[in-house]
C-alpha cells in the first residue's frame, strides 16, 4: 500500500550496487564530522550520482512504494476537476499553467489531462501548458514516456527548460529542475507527495537545552551509521525551534517552507492556486522520519540511496510559511476531500460502464484503498494555498450587498459545477 500504510509487495529487487553512496557518505564523515539529518537525506534522495530518485526512482507497483494516482484513475480525474472548478470560480482567464511538483511516474498529470481533453468544450478558448519541476533524469524519462510517448526535445533553446515534448492530446509540456526554473504567469500548483520527500532536520529536547539529531559513522562497525546528538546549540535550532514549543522531539523542513514561500508569492503575484496532497500532521507528531523499500518499512540508515526516505509533513509549517500571502484551505483529510469532489458518484459511472466482474472488483478496491481510514483515507490530508480574493471580496466591508457570494472551493467544500 501507500508509504504509510505499507502493504502488498512489489518483488523489485534493490539494485544495492556496491554501497557505493554508503562509502561516499563514510568517507565524508570520516573526513569532516558528522551531517544533519536534512544534509543526509539529500544526499541519499538527489545525489546526482548514486542518490535514490536519481538512480531508482520508486513509485509504482513494481517499486518501492505505491501512490493514490498509481492506484486508481479517479484520483487524477477528481484533481483534474478540481483545477477546472477553481479555473471557472477564478473568472476563466484565458491561459493557465499547470505546474506539477515531483511528478513519479507521469501518471496523476496524465489523468488530469485526460480530464481537461474530455471537458475540451468548457477549456476550449483557454491556452494550457504543463510544467514538471523533476530532478531525478529516470523519472523524467519515464514521465516522457506516459505523457508524450516519448517524443521530446532536450535542452530547448526557447526556454529555462531541460526537456520540451508535447502531450497526446497536444498541450505542451516542459520539464525543470526547480520552481525557479518555471515562467511566471498565472499558474494551477500541484504536490502529491513530493514535500515528505524534502530533506528534514530533527531536534531532541535535551537538559541542556535543544540538540540536533546528527549523522555520524559507528566508531565500533565499520560503514555503520548511526544517530548522534550534536553537543552544542547548531544553527538550525537558534532558527527553527520556537520558544513555545511543547514536543520534545520535532522535525522542520526548512526547503518545503522556501518552497511554499515562492509559491505564496507567485500565485499573489500572477494568480492561481496550489494544491498539496501529502500525509502530515498540523504541528504535533514527533518522530516521524521513515525508509521505505519493497513496499516494506527499511531502517533509514542502512543501504542509503537504496532506500526511499520519508517525513511527515508539517501543515502548521507550510501554513505559516505561506506569511498571509495567500489564504490557507485545509489540511482535511483524504477520504472527505475526495468525498466532496464526487468519488462515490464517479465510482457508480465506472462500475455500470464495465461488464466484467475483475473490473468490478478492482474499482471496489482501489476505492477502499483511497477512502478507507486504515487504509490511506485518513492518513493522506489536502491542503490548498488560493488568492485572498478567492475566499473574501476584496471590498466586502464597504459593499456587502452589492456582491453575489463567491462559490465555495470544491474539495474543502462540496463541488459545485455550474
Ligand atoms: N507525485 C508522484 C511521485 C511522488 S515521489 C506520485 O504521487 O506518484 C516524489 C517525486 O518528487 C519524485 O518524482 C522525485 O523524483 C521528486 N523529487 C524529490 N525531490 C525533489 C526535488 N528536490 N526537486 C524536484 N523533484 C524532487
Amino acid at each position: 500500500a501507500a508509504r504509510l500504510c505499507s502493504g502488498a509487495g512489489g518483488e523489485a529487487e534493490a539494485a544495492d550496487g556496491d554501497g557505493a553512496m554508503l562509502r561516499h557518505l563514510a568517507r565524508k564523515l570520516r573526513a569532516s564530522g558528522p551531517v544533519t539529518v536534512a544534509e543526509y537525506m539529500r544526499e541519499a534522495l538527489t545525489n546526482p550520482g548514486q542518490g535514490y530518485y536519481t538512480r531508482r526512482g520508486g513509485v509504482g507497483e513494481s517499486g518501492d512504494f505505491i501512490t493514490s494516482p498509481e492506484i486508481s484513475q479517479v484520483f487524477g480525474e477528481l484533481i483534474g476537476i478540481w483545477y477546472i472548478s477553481e479555473w471557472m470560480a477564478m473568472g476563466k482567464p484565458n491561459t493557465f499553467q499547470l505546474v506539477e511538483l515531483g511528478p513519479g511516474r507521469g501518471t496523476l498529470t496524465d489523468d488530469i489531462l485526460r480530464v481537461f481533453n474530455q471537458l475540451a468544450s468548457v477549456l476550449s478558448k483557454c491556452d494550457v501548458s504543463v510544467h514538471l519541476v523533476e530532478v531525478s533524469p529516470k523519472l523524467s524519462e519515464i514521465q516522457a514516456a506516459m505523457l508524450t510517448g516519448g517524443k521530446v526535445q532536450p535542452n530547448p533553446e526557447d526556454k529555462s527548460a531541460y526537456m520540451k515534448g508535447v502531450s497526446k492530446t497536444g498541450i505542451p509540456i516542459f520539464w525543470y529542475r526547480d520552481i525557479q526554473d518555471v515562467p511566471p504567469g498565472y499558474s494551477f500548483y500541484l504536490a502529491h507527495e513530493f514535500f515528505d520527500a524534502l530533506p528534514i532536520h530533527k531536534f531532541q529536547r535535551t537538559e541542556k537545552g535543544w540538540r540536533e539529531v546528527l549523522v555520524d559513522i559507528d566508531p565500533e562497525v565499520p560503514d555503520q551509521l548511526r544517530f548522534v546528538l550534536s553537543p552544542s546549540r547548531t544553527p538550525a535550532t537558534q532558527n527553527f525551534i520556537q520558544p513555545e514549543e511543547t514536543r520534545d522531539h520535532v522535525e522542520v523542513c526548512p526547503e518545503a517552507g522556501v518552497i511554499v514561500q515562492r509559491l505564496a508569492s507567485r500565485i499573489e503575484k500572477d494568480g492561481g492556486a496550489a494544491l498539496v496532497a501529502d500525509y502530515g500532521h498540523d504541528g504535533t507528531k514527533t518522530d516521524t522520519f521513515r525508509g521505505f523499500r519493497n513496499h516494506k518499512l527499511h531502517d533509514v540508515l542502512s543501504a542509503p540511496g537504496t532506500a526511499d526516505l520519508t517525513a511527515d509533513v508539517d501543515f502548521s509549517y507550510l501554513r505559516k510559511m505561506a506569511q498571509g500571502r495567500t489564504a490557507t484551505l485545509g489540511p482535511i483529510k483524504q477520504r472527505e476531500f475526495l468525498k466532496n469532489m464526487g468519488i462515490d458518484l464517479r465510482l457508480q459511472v465506472l462500475l455500470q460502464n464495465s461488464g466484467d466482474t475483475a473490473t468490478h472488483e478492482q474499482l471496489l478496491h482501489s476505492y477502499d484503498m483511497l477512502m478507507n481510514p486504515e487504509k490511506m483515507g485518513d492518513c493522506f490530508n489536502f491542503f490548498a494555498l488560493l488568492p485572498h480574493h478567492r475566499l473574501v471580496h476584496p471590498d466586502k466591508k464597504d459593499k456587502p450587498e452589492s456582491k453575489s457570494p463567491l462559490p465555495p472551493v470544491a474539495g474543502f467544500s462540496e463541488l459545485l459545477l455550474k
